[in-house]
């Protein structure tokens, strides 16, 4: 095995051909964005709006019109700018590592430091971090499809030519390609831009688009709003001009105006920045979502599927127990550092006397890929952690790794996989022989035992000993593996056909405690009406043991993954609902569990880290993968990855999630009531022929005034205290839904009651038609302020001291708004422009009498819908059959009408 390079070789390479990474895909420029923000039907009519008032010569209305389109489209490139860095920044937290071999050491470096000349380690799952020649390879073959298109794996094979001499694709391997299978060494010939990926980097100039199908709905929903308004303002200017006597150009500027306050033209910005805000605050909580979409699939989540091993443990081993034939130790001390001694019944004994504890640990620590390391912070693993457990445990016991390693070097192996749940390894002895060591889970490697080391040498196995010592280990949560050895003829090659006939030199019982988040979170998803299963490669006794100590529900007892394949589809299904814990179980049981659950009609989360865990992961809901410990190949299947590997922080990616779509919930429920209370006030006024209660102008001024600084801010809100607290939301429920028609209806009826209320008190003080109008302004922005507060939580009271305070967001829209109305109404110049006077003392104080009474009525009815919701429902379904009767001849006489007329 090569050396590899030096690290000062490396820094000088690295100073040489500079960093192995990819420009960066350039962003949309400043006018592509402003396009993009202007491109949306809902500005289109605002623009011909602006372009007919023009030609009629209303200049003022021309100049608020179309700053009204400015101010929202810059607001919306501005956040949509941000959120777009924001993700791209997210997800340069995933950055890719590799493996290399430098001063003969195997060490782990980001992907970007890799240089030509390195020697690059590779195993299945991992993405090839550079393109080079294969000088060693295993089984290996590599999913080619970035570059090719073709999603068959292709095989490679080592070069055995020397390395300057011509070879074949088979023993290349390329940047950005997936190994699917084997293990391989490369030797890096190219790096970044001189890839044979760098040279097609179009491919990666794909920039995701913010888009969700929540979105699109709202997209969707926003369209038809406009036509129904559209629909609404042709009819009304009609009647205006004809039957209300209007003059027409003063009927058409008061239907725009009410077009522009009836249209929710903010609502697809403050849609996405909502989701954007939602990513970020969950990258803040160490979940990095991959795919935006799940962004809305994690608010509905039903079941949490986790690995056990590094997600609802700490993946800290240590070596606990060593049980030989006959006798079983304990080990001392915690974590890497290799200090501890070892005791018998409490009696401190010393390992060099026990020859075959010796030998235990001088098998595991030979069939090991790990490393050790000292570091500023205590010692590290690079590796495998239960690796590096058994190092700690052969150094404690006075062995040297190095020595060993160097007297009895590695000729091959047959690396670890969660299918076949064992790793061998083939040395030559010092005396010359060669042998093989074996370790992994106890049943699979004492299957394949007929001897058993004694301190006289291999004797009988006595199965029914090691059995009952596996049950009592992992009774106590231990992690077990069985370690054995077999001298065998020097051979280059191993088999799994030569792994049989072994002789077993003991058991390890190791501990991995559980994170104390986990056990919270547990605790979090249980209030939250959210299942956690546990699935495991682990002994179904250790499941159950470490399943009791994180607070997990074992009622049910740990499931074998042998009783998984004992089951057909149906028994699987009616299992999942009640087992909690699965042992031993392997990509493929993940995979049949999430489906048995999606049968049921969960909404699944998955974890996984394997190459194998890809379908299960692809199959979830919300398939999750580990950033620490997870293979590349994972990562690319998951819609989520976890930073920190931890379980806990995919609970708060759930409440992420919920808190998402509340906010888009509050902004909806926000938005349309406070658009249509302005449309109202216009319609009314039309409709009966009153005098307007504010002109044309003002309503451009207060729908830009408060969508901006009111509307945008509750993207923004913090998720309410219970949210944790509630069952998960169905998949299938509407955002519109029955409850936001309710509120659109109630509130605008309100703002038109208490506008017009404002306006005839005025009116009837003796105040002018001019100061009257800025009085029902000032009103309704403050109504549209307490509105505000009201919706911040949906089902619970505002009326609480949190509530009151707000969040800086919401402080600073609210400042922001009332600094404008203070202008608007007392500034001389904005007197001129919008025909406003300013307000005495005592009217402005009944103005904001009004909405603090509009506050008052909307808790009044929060609690009306809280007492009584469930009764409102009954009735709403009791009278949905007769409308849906309704609504169906309806459809059927506009069918026949459509058949006559066509
Ligand atoms: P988990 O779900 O706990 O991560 P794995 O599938 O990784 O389970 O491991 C299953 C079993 O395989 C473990 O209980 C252990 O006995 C054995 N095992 C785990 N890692 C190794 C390894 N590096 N070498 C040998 N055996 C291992
Ligand atoms: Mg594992």
């Amino acid at each position: 095995m090569p050396t590899g390079l030096s690290d000062e070789r490396a820094a000088d390479l690295l100073q040489k051909f500079g960093h192995n990474e990819l420009p960066a895909a350039a962003r949309k420029g400043l006018l592509a964005r402003a396009a993009a923000q202007i491109a949306n039907p809902l500005i289109y009519v605002l623009l011909c709006s602006a372009a007919i008032s023009a030609l009629l010569g209303h200049a003022v209305d021309t100049a608020i019109i179309l700053a009204v389109v400015s101010i929202n489209a810059a607001i919306g490139m501005v956040q949509e700018g941000r959120a777009e860095q924001a993700l791209a920044a997210i997800r340069n937290l995933i950055s890719a590592r590799a493996s290399v071999r430098r001063d003969g050491r195997r060490i782990i470096i980001p992907a970007s430091e890799v240089v030509p000349g390195d020697v690059l380690l590779l195993e299945a799952g991992d993405r090839v971090a550079a393109d080079g020649l294969l000088i060693r390879a295993r089984n290996m073959s590599i999913d080619e499809s970035i570059l090719t298109g073709e999603s068959v794996p292709v095989s490679k094979v080592s070069s055995s030519a020397h390395e300057d001499t011509f070879a074949g694709e088979e023993s290349l391997v390329f940047s950005g390609t997936l190994v699917a299978a084997g293990q391989g060494t490369v030797l890096v010939k190219a790096t970044g831009i001189g890839t044979r990926l760098g040279r097609i980097t179009t491919l990666l100039e794909r920039v995701e688009e913010l888009e969700t199908p929540l979105i699109r709905q709202m997209n969707v929903f926003a369209r038809r709003v406009t036509g129904v308004i559209l629909a609404v303002s042709s009819l009304a200017l009609t009647y205006a001009w004809l039957i209300g006597g209007y003059p027409l150009t003063e009927a058409f500027m008061i239907v725009v105006s009410m077009a522009v306050a009836g249209i929710p033209e903010a609502l697809p910005a403050v849609t996405t920045i909502t989701m954007a805000v939602g990513v970020q605050r969950m990258a803040k909580r160490h979940a990095i979502l991959r795919r935006l979409p799940a962004i809305e699939t994690l608010g509905c989540v039903s079941t949490i599927c986790s690995d056990k091993t590094g997600t609802l443990t700490k993946n800290e081993m240590t070596v606990s127990r060593l049980a030989t034939a006959g006798v079983c130790f304990q080990v001392g001390g915690v974590g890497y550092e290799p200090r501890g001694g070892f005791t018998l019944d409490g009696l401190d004994v010393d390992p060099d006397a026990d020859p075959t504890l010796l030998q235990l640990l001088r098998a595991a620590a030979l069939c090991n890929d790990a490393a050790l390391r000292e570091t500023d912070h205590g010692w590290v693993v690079d590796g495998d952690p239960l690796e590096g457990a058994l190092l700690v445990a052969a150094i404690k016991a006075g062995l040297s790794i190095d020595n060993l390693q160097r007297s009895t070097p590695r000729l091959d192996e047959i690396p670890f996989d969660t299918a076949h749940r064992y790793m061998a390894s083939l040395h030559r002895c010092p005396d010359g022989a060669a042998c093989l060591y074996v370790k992994g889970a106890p049943e699979r490697i004492l299957d394949m035992c007929s001897r058993q080391r004694t301190a006289d040498g291999p004797a009988a196995i006595d199965r029914a000993y090691w059995r009952k010592a596996v049950e009592q280990l992992a009774a106590t949560g231990f992690r077990v593996i069985a370690v054995a050895s077999k001298p065998t003829l020097e051979k280059g090659r191993l088999a799994f056909a030569d792994v049989d006939d072994l002789v077993v030199e003991g058991l390890i019982g190791l501990i991995d405690p559980p994170r104390e988040e986990a056990i919270a979170a547990i605790a979090q998803c249980r209030s939250a009406g959210i299942a956690v299963k546990m699935i495991t490669g682990d002994h179904v006794g250790t499941a159950a043991a470490i399943a009791r100590e994180l607070g997990l529900d074992v009622r049910q007892p740990a499931v074998a993954g042998e009783l998984i394949d004992a089951l057909d589809d149906d028994a699987l299904r009616r299992l999942v609902a009640e087992a909690n814990v699965f042992a031993r179980a392997t990509p493929e049981h993940k995979l049949r569990l999430v489906q048995a659950l999606q049968a049921r009609g969960d909404v699944v989360v998955m974890t996984g880290d394997g190459v194998n865990d890809a379908p299960a992961l692809k199959r979830a809901d919300v398939g999750v993968a580990m950033g620490r410990n997870g293979t590349e190949a994972a990562k690319e299947a998951a819609e989520m990855v976890l930073v920190d590997d931890n379980f806990a922080s995919i609970v708060a990616a759930v409440r992420e999630g919920r808190a998402v779509y509340d906010n888009l919930k509050k902004v909806i429920g926000w938005t349309m009531p406070t658009n249509g209370g302005e449309a109202m006030i216009i319609v009314l006024a039309l409709a009966f022929g009153l005098t307007l209660p504010i002109t044309p102008v003002q309503v451009l001024w207060i729908n830009t005034v408060t969508a901006v600084g009111l509307g945008l801010v509750l993207a923004f809100e913090p998720a309410e205290p219970d949210i944790m607290q509630r069952g998960p939301r169905a998949g299938n429920e509407q955002l519109l839904s029955g409850f936001l028609i309710w509120r659109v209806l109630l509130v605008s009826a309100l703002f038109a009651i208490g506008a017009f209320g404002v306006f005839e008190w005025a009116l009837h003080w003796g105040y002018g038609l001019d100061a009257a109008r800025t009085m029902v302004v000032n009103a309704i922005v403050i109504m549209e302020i307490a509105y505000l507060f009201s919706v911040r939580y949906l089902s619970s009271t505002s009326l609480t001291l949190r509530g009151a305070l707000g969040t800086p967001a919401v402080l600073l829209g609210v400042g922001c708004v009332s600094a404008l109305q203070v202008a608007f109404t007392y500034v001389p110049f904005m007197n001129e422009l919008f025909d406003t006077r300013p307000v005495p003392l005592g009217p402005g104080l009944a103005i904001l009498a009004v909405g603090v009474a509009l506050f008052f009525i909307l808790e009044l009815e929060k609690r009306v819908q809280r007492q009584y919701g469930d009764f409102i429902e009954r009735c709403l379904a009791m009278a949905e059959p007769p409308l849906r009767g309704w609504r169906r001849s309806i459809q059927r006489s506009a069918a026949r009408l459509r058949r006559r007329l066509g």
